[in-house]
């Protein structure tokens, strides 16, 4: 039986957390922050602030410097700054031309990034899993480092269950229901949780929490490469459906008479705006990848009529498209990210031209289309922030790790202390 005074510290225990939470997830986006900053964007009072800030130096995620004195009256509000080497993670991304890893550090800090071109053919997960593995090698520095990592994220060019990274289709790698996430758990020599997700969902996280759509909490994301996908941020939460299968925008039928898709299907949006139609109706071999798409590019800044012709095509369904979107989501930004970043300049004006013919007017007078910020490592930065979730959302469980493995460091009361004789090296 719970006493009162028992559920009053649960209570507390409870606050803290989600305030420690709040601290580190502003830190982690925007990067260092005056304590008046923070006291400003999470709403809690300046001694809590401080309070909680003390615990958070004391666990060695963050370290404090005074801020230059700003020729106002009063003391500077000292600055916070996320310590990247605190908390890492590892991110890795299986595309359909390449492989990648990254190393991220809390604050987003990209340490080093590894990308190999990998041949477009089918191939086994047996293979994709033993390449990731490694290309992780040199950035996990084990064993020092097991303690901070903060998990492993992993973006693939596939349909994906959240909660076991089983990758149900995966069309132009070959795969149907293989089991990427557990086999990748089991290959990886650690113990870091493994999260497996999209790829086109984790380039329109990316994009909502350090890109073009910072700030923005209704937004459409539509990428593509050879396949065509997207994400859908509503009220500032990325919609993920029941399973993790939500946003496949690609997927939407705009052409019941229209050619045959990867899924199976027939119509697809990613038939008439995806890298083959591009290339296709330009009379090019449809299969030559980033560098075809950046031939047709040069040409039709040539004025080459068949490219030209071609990004209009597909300027026009990308706009049939996006209308649908918008009169269901009424987004106030579309961004624009892989293929249609490069492209967006060729094909803006008639993604505009069709939202005003036939987007719903209220809708349609609230969004502007944008290209996406993140270039060709968009899904890998999205992949690391997904690593860093359950850390984001609980640092105190980090700070509980840390201080069990850890001799106790000096307490609250004595690091203001600690921190004056840091001022200097506490740069990010
Ligand atoms: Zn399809």
């Amino acid at each position: 039986m719970i006493t009162s005074r028992d559920a009053v510290g649960q209570r507390s225990e409870t606050v803290r957390r989600s305030n420690l939470s709040a601290i580190v997830r502003e830190l982690h986006l925007r990067g260092p922050l005056s304590r008046s900053e923070l006291v400003a964007h999470t709403g809690l009072t300046r001694s809590a602030i401080r309070g909680l800030i003390n615990e958070l130096v004391a666990g060695g995620l963050v370290t404090e410097t005074p801020s230059a004195p700003a020729g106002t009256p009063g003391r500077p509000s000292p600055l916070v700054h996320p310590q990247p080497k605190s908390a890492v993670a590892i991110a890795l991304e299986v595309n359909v031309d390449s492989l990648a890893a990254a190393r991220v550090g809390l604050g987003g800090s990209v340490e080093h990034v590894i990308r190999v071109d990998r041949p477009r053919a089918h191939v086994t997960v047996e293979q994709i899993v033993s390449d990731l593995v490694e290309l992780a090698d040199p950035l996990l520095g084990w064993p020092a480092d097991e303690e901070r990592l903060v998990g492993i994220g992993v973006a693939v060019a596939g349909i994906v269950r959240r909660t076991d990274g089983l990758v149900r289709l995966a069309p132009n790698l070959g795969w149907r229901d293989e089991p990427l996430g557990r086999r990748l758990a089991a290959a990886l020599p650690t113990s870091a949780p493994v999260s497996v997700a999209n790829e086109a969902d984790l380039g329109g996280l990316a994009e909502h929490r350090r890109g073009a759509a910072v700030g923005v909490t209704d937004v459409v994301y539509v990428t593509g490469e050879v396949g065509v996908g997207g994400n859908v941020i509503v009220d500032g939460r990325p919609l993920v459906g029941a399973a993790g299968y939500a946003g496949e925008i690609g997927h939407m039928i705009v052409n019941p008479g229209g050619t045959a898709c990867g899924c199976g299907s027939f119509g697809c949006w990613e038939t008439e705006i995806g890298e083959r139609a591009l290339l296709l109706r330009a009379g090019r071999p449809p299969s030559g990848g980033r560098q075809a798409v950046d031939e047709l590019i040069a040409a039709a800044a040539a004025g080459d009529a068949e490219a030209l012709a071609s990004l209009a095509h597909v300027g026009r369904w990308l706009g049939i498209g996006l209308v649908s979107l918008v009169n269901v989501f009424n987004p106030t930004l579309v961004v624009l990210g892989g293929i249609f970043e490069r492209i967006h300049p060729h094909v803006t004006s008639a993604v505009y031209a069709e939202l005003d013919r036939r987007a719903l007017a209220a809708s349609r007078e609230l969004v502007r289309v944008s290209p996406g910020s993140m270039g060709v490592d968009g899904p890998l930065i999205g992949a690391a922030e997904l690593a860093f979730e359950p850390m984001l959302a609980d640092p105190a469980a980090r700070l509980a790790a840390a201080s069990a493995t850890q001799p106790m460091r000096a307490g609250a009361q004595t690091m203001e202390v600690q921190i004056a004789s840091q001022a200097r090296g506490g740069g990010t």
